[in-house]
């Protein structure tokens, strides 16, 4: 776990290309280069991309390979580490859908419960990638880094981590021995409900280049203007995640007090959450299981301050009922996402209190 100072410092630092410019990088919009150049063409790299890339690699531990969004970036990591894959079902809705898609084209991808992972990984072929999400989106459930990689590994496999609701303010699966992170950087990343971007880090670098190739290959590219604003909401990630971790907390205890175990948080686990663990703190997403869709839709009805959308990690507090997908197949109908912002803890508390009152809870 890399020292809160540490990370807040690091994230002020200049990219080694603009040292001697300025503190930004500038946002280089050429589809060519001229010859000679380190790049010939755009669809191969970007300046605007590496300084996003040097900052969130240096944050993960690894080298990172930016993708035009999350969905992108998994899709990259299971076609290029694959084509061996498993993906733990409680996940991103999205996630599953693209891991069912890829299962129904290329065999070998597959999606399993959690309540199976132990007996797949008694047989995982030697070369399989195996991606958790850890906290799960949107059960919050935390899984063992740690003692997943190590099982993982000796049956050859690799481990991969989708690291987007801890971000590595809070957690850095890289240094617990997870082989690759994945993050979804429209959300915590970039952090203003502005951009689609994603990103994947490892440190081995051959399976850093197999990424890349995948990214080159297809074109999922991310855009220089969406690069420089994930680069720069990196600027304010220490202090976005811990402001809205320490209110998500709060709230979570007070949620707790009024609706007892319909209450969901990472900071309720204390053996994987907590400082010095796995995930430091608890993060700034709170799932409420209530018991209908009615009864949620009838709080969600009475918010003002938390705006009824969908996405998470940005700086104003969202809510969302989940199971109005269809395809959010593994949750109670009932179920209400809430992403924690940086608004004042009070006001948000008394938003929540006046609405679940109004839906008489
Ligand atoms: C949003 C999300 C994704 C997908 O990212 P996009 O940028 O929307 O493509 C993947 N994983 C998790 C956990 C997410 O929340």
């Amino acid at each position: 776990m890399v020292e809160r100072r540490s990370i807040a410092t690091l994230l002020q630092l200049p990219p080694s290309e603009d040292r001697l410019f300025g503190p930004n990088p500038s946002v280089s919009l050429n589809a060519t280069y001229y010859e000679g150049q380190r790049s010939a063409y755009g669809r191969h790299t970007n300046p605007t991309w590496e300084a996003f890339e040097a900052l969130i690699g240096e944050l993960e531990g690894g080298t990172a390979v930016a993708f035009g969004s999350g969905a992108a970036a998994t899709f990259a990591l299971l076609l290029a580490l694959g084509p061996r894959a498993l993906v733990v079902a409680d996940s991103y809705m999205g996630t599953r859908q693209l891991a069912r898609w890829l299962g129904a084209r290329i065999p070998g991808i597959e999606l399993v419960e959690p309540s199976d992972l132990d007996a797949h990984l008694d047989r995982l072929a030697p070369g399989s990638v195996v991606l958790i999400e850890t906290p799960s989106n949107p059960l919050l459930v935390t899984y063992p880094i740690a003692t997943l990689a190590k099982r993982i590994h000796e049956r050859g496999g690799l481990l991969a981590v989708d690291s987007t609701l801890a971000t590595p303010v809070l957690q850095r699966p890289l240094t617990l021995g997870a082989d690759v992170v994945v993050h979804s950087a429209s959300k915590f990343l970039s952090g203003h409900s502005d951009v689609l971007g994603g990103v994947l880090v490892a440190s081995d670098e051959d399976l850093v280049a197999r990424v890349g190739e995948v990214r080159e290959l297809t074109g999922a590219i991310i855009g220089p203007v969406e690069a420089y604003l994930c680069f720069r909401g990196l600027r304010t990630l220490a202090v976005r995640v811990e402001r809205a971790s320490a209110t998500a907390t709060t709230l979570a205890m007070r949620l707790r007090d009024r609706l007892g175990d319909t209450v969901r948080y990472p900071g309720f686990d204390s053996e994987l959450v907590g400082p010095g663990r796995q995930q430091s703190a608890g993060g700034a997403l709170v799932a409420l299981e209530l018991e209908s869709a009615q009864q949620a839709d009838a709080m969600l009805d009475g918010l003002s301050l938390f705006h009824h959308a969908t996405s998470l990690g940005g700086v104003e507090s969202l809510a969302e009922r989940r199971g109005r997908y269809p395809g959010e197949d593994r949750i109670g109908e009932g179920l209400v996402r809430l992403s924690v912002g940086l608004e004042d803890v009070e006001d948000l508390w008394g938003d929540l209190d006046r609405a679940l009152t109004r839906a008489g809870l």
